[in-house]
């Protein structure tokens, strides 16, 4: 199964990438999480990401594009993959195009979790993520619930960061559903729902 997640920032990609990873034991590529990562280990990577990120643009393509192609070479990736937050430019999505026919691993479906955008900012600047394993809850958390781990707020997760996220979402990336439609790989999922019942509607669109 190789899939693309689509769908605005907070829209539950990675909610719904995570059951997906679960059930079908698929490695879970993040480009949000590879970039946070390097953050925090402060690579050079990260140190070039961190501004970009801060103020809800987008990394340059060139160094997602490369960020992306040499995880897709990792042997894990031969099972399948879904690729969440990538790509989110034209260009990025020309790349992957390129690279998945040079590995002779098309695409089988380009799953849009569909949600309107107040509903996500709501949902944002209310979220929390787990310190130790990443998980995401909500304000409401005194503590991770999978772990107990300590719960904090990511960077961009503030009102106005998050109406540039937003804003990046509608111009840079939105696109990309008209994109994958022309190739006939988009499936589209209303994503205002309980996350299991979006869950349930996501395998029957992917046969799975
Ligand atoms: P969200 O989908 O909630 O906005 P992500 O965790 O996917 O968050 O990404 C966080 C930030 O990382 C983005 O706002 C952007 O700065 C950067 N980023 C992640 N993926 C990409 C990408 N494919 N291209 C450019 N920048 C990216
Ligand atoms: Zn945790």
């Amino acid at each position: 199964m190789n899939i693309v997640l689509l769908g605005a920032p907070g829209a539950g990609k990675g909610t719904q990438a995570a059951f997906l990873v679960e059930e079908f034991d698929l490695p879970h590529i993040s480009t949000g999480d590879m970039l946070r990562a390097a953050v925090k280990a402060g690579t050079e990577l990260g140190k070039k990401a961190k501004s970009f990120m801060d103020a809800g643009e987008l990394v340059p393509d060139d160094v997602i594009i490369g960020l992306v192609i040499e995880r897709l070479g990792q042997p894990d990736t031969n099972v399948g993959f879904i690729l969440d937050g990538f790509p989110r430019t034209t260009a990025q999505a020309v790349a992957l195009d390129a690279e998945l026919s040079k590995l002779e691993r098309p695409l089988d479906a380009a799953l849009l979790i569909d949600v309107d955008p107040e509903v996500i900012v709501g949902r944002l600047t209310s979220r929390r993520m787990c310190k130790e394993c990443g998980c995401i809850g909500s304000v409401a958390d005194a503590s991770c619930p999978k772990c107990g781990g300590e719960m904090y707020q990511r960077d961009d997760d503030n009102e106005t960061t998050v109406r540039n996220r937003l804003d990046v979402y509608a111009k840079s990336t939105s696109p990309l559903i008209d994109y994958y439609r022309g190739c006939e790989l988009l499936v589209s999922i209303d994503g205002d729902r309980d996350p299991k019942v979006v869950y349930a509607d996501v395998k029957t669109a992917l046969n799975a």
